[in-house]
């Protein structure tokens, strides 16, 4: 027996909502599904899937995966489509009210409402396929509308996608009474020394010629797009500036314990855990 299965709607021949910029729900809500999933499973708990990559599937076909593997609760991901395009906000749907689905429901719209920062639009009853024929209690999340520029365009953020997963995944472990765990890999070095030096940094920048910054301590837009992507191999003053940031000792060689670093440092921010520095990475290490 499961604690979730997770159901990314729409999939092949059915891309689903298609946005302004021909972005397509079906490729959304499949990323935000197995993200979500891979945070409930790093807290311990299990996690099935109908699809886990870019395949049609029938509702009854869903409901039948679910029934099979008998799962506590089931979430199904969607987002929204409406004609006008200024309409967005939030809405989860159950079967009906007072249930257990009802519950599952309103705590992932209630950890998903500060993260989205869009229209409450409430907690729904449905009689949809996926809710009606799966026999674990359901909730079926419309996250935002495609059809909104706005929320197309925060949703091709993977950093945003990552934060709704985080906020699914909580509100999902809530509803097994569980409590979602931070993991505090890392303290942001601003909170202990608040004049960090990023003065080192934007020097080697230029004289690596990656930028011509003003060295004034202050990193932002430009500093970070003068950051070049660093990874296992590389060796020099920009890997020793980034060993001292992340708290480990710093021979300005990055070997297998700076890309560990990396990755831990990934991990808390709910980035891509490769232990490459790209820009997603550098943006949160420069605190930006
Ligand atoms: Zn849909």
């Amino acid at each position: 027996m499961l604690d979730f299965v997770f159901d990314a709607g729409h999939g092949g021949k059915d891309p689903g909502a298609i946005g302004p910029t021909r972005k397509n729900e079906a490729d959304f809500v499949l990323d935000i599904c197995l993200k979500a999933g891979s945070y409930v499973k790093e807290q311990g708990y299990t996690v099935g899937y109908t699809r886990t990559n870019d395949k049609f599937l029938e509702l009854y076909e869903r409901a039948n995966i679910s029934n099979s593997l008998k799962p506590k609760y089931f979430v199904s991901f969607h987002i929204n489509s409406f004609t006008d395009p200024s309409v967005n906000g939030l809405e989860t749907y159950c079967y009906s009210k007072g249930g257990a689905g009802e519950i599952l429901a309103v705590n992932i719209l209630e950890e998903l409402l500060p993260v989205m920062d869009i229209p409450n639009r409430g907690v729904k009853t449905a009689n949809f396929a996926v809710l009606r024929r799966t026999q674990a209690p359901a909730a079926l999340l419309e996250l935002g509308f495609m059809s909104n520029p706005e929320q197309e365009s925060k949703l091709s953020l993977e950093t945003y996608r990552n934060e709704l997963a985080i906020a699914i995944a909580k509100g999902c472990i809530e509803t097994l009474g569980g409590n979602y765990k931070e993991q505090p890999v890392f303290t942001p070095v601003q909170e202990t020394k608040p004049n960090y030096d990023y003065v080192e940094l934007q020097k080697e920048l230029n004289i690596q010629g990656y930028g011509k910054l003003a060295i004034d301590n202050i990193p932002g837009p430009k500093t970070l797009a003068a950051c070049p992507t660093v990874r296992i191999g590389a060796r020099g003053n920009i890997t020793k500036w980034i060993q001292k940031r992340l708290g480990i000792s710093a021979d300005g060689i990055f070997g297998e314990k700076t890309k560990k670093a990396v990755i831990d440092f990934q991990k808390t921010n709910g980035l891509v855990s490769d232990g490459i520095l790209g820009k997603n990475t550098w943006r949160k290490l420069l605190g930006l």
